[in-house]
């Protein structure tokens, strides 16, 4: 390896890694520099809209006992989606599918729809 290739790599991951602590501090958000930076993520984000799989629950039936929202691995606020008629639109959701397991009434499920989601832009809540 070169001396410039050597400095591009130490500048490189001196940026990812300043960048990084920063904004996890100052936005007090994990995975920052993945939702903010990350120029892969921003396609993804944008691509996920038009996810046809998504988390779906059921209002009716939802005890508000708040099992999936401490389950969730992305911090995704999953009952505020149930309790509006909607699925889970967040693009910060990975369909790890733990909520549907940790759900003691089973309300929530992988469903295939169209929609466009756009509730959450770029922050999940
Ligand atoms: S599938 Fe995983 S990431 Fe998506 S809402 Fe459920 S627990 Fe969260
Ligand atoms: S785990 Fe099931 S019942 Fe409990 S808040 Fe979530 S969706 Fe509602």
């Amino acid at each position: 390896m070169s001396n410039s290739e050597l400095a591009w790599l130490v500048a490189g991951n001196t940026f990812y890694f300043a960048s990084a602590f920063i904004l996890a501090f100052t936005l007090k958000d994990n995975r920052a520099f993945c939702k903010y930076l990350c120029p892969i993520t921003v396609i993804l984000k944008f691509t996920s809209r038009f996810s046809f799989l998504k988390i779906e629950g059921d209002k009716e039936k939802c005890t508000q006992c708040g099992n999936c929202v401490k389950a969730c691995l992305m911090d995704i606020n999953i009952t505020e989606y149930v309790n509006n008629g909607e699925r889970v639109l967040s693009t910060e959701c990975i369909y790890c599918l733990t909520c549907t397991t940790v759900c003691p009434e089973g309300i929530l499920n992988d469903t295939f729809k169209m929609d466009i989601g756009g509730k959450e832009h770029i922050q999940r809540r």
